[in-house]
């Protein structure tokens, strides 16, 4: 199997769901990421500011970047003028850096909020309370230059599939909820980001709009 079929099998597979498919390339060679961008995927994903930042300048300049992993306030600068979507946002100073980052670029920068669904307590991310007053706190109208686009989730490391979807109806409970409850000019709740290569099925089941899938198109991570 080769990336372009690992990629055209998931996009499939996604025909008719609504939902997308980031290709989550980090730790991978530059070399790699051309051979999906040469079968037509435009979305990658990546969790380091530097390793984003090297890649975006390299490769071509129609990819959407999308950061997926813990972001440092001190950090944004480097990612504001390109990225197209922050998906680790868990605070309202994180928030706020962004706004003031995107402004200097003349840009609006898409945002979701992570929150915490997993039983491991090591991952980042608001729980349900936080989220609620983050998305009522009225400073948030102050920034224009951000979008607040959606929710992003990590289920806990398990085989138990029945905790997983548990842990994924709650976040698309939550995405719903605010939907409904909250209305905000910068807040539109479009985008699900939940599921990765071992839980992907059910995050669709459960309404995931963007998918980020690492190990199944590139295969396994090699961390030294
Ligand atoms: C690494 C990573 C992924 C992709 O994981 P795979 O299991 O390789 O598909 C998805 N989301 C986040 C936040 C990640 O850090």
């Amino acid at each position: 199997m080769n990336i372009a079929d690992n990629l055209n099998l998931f996009k499939s597979e996604l025909v008719g769901t609504g939902c997308r498919l980031i290709a989550v390339s980090k730790t991978k060679p530059e070399d790699m990421i051309l051979k999906a961008y040469n079968s037509g995927h435009r979305i990658f994903g990546e969790n380091k500011v530097q390793d984003l930042v090297a890649k975006a300048q390299n490769l071509p300049s129609d990819i959407m970047w999308h950061m997926i992993g813990h972001l440092q306030r001190n950090k944004v600068k480097y990612v504001a003028p390109f990225v197209s979507m922050i998906h680790s946002v868990d605070s309202v100073r994180l928030l706020a850096e962004i706004n003031k980052q995107a402004a200097k670029n003349e840009r609006v920068i898409d945002c979701l909020f992570q929150v915490h669904i997993a039983e491991e307590e090591t991952k980042f991310g608001l729980s349900s309370n936080e989220l609620l007053d983050m998305v009522k706190n009225p400073e948030l109208k102050d920034y224009e230059n951000i979008r607040i686009v959606g929710l992003m989730g990590m289920a806990t490391y398990t085989d138990d599939e029945l905790q997983i979807r548990k842990e994924f109806r709650f976040l698309s409970e939550l995405f719903y909820k605010i939907q409904s409850e909250i209305s905000a000019e910068n807040i539109e709740m479009m985008e699900l980001s939940m599921g990765m290569t071992s839980d992907y099925k059910i995050a669709i089941e459960e309404g995931s709009t963007l998918i980020r899938i690492g190990t199944a198109i590139f295969g396994a991570r090699n961390y030294t």
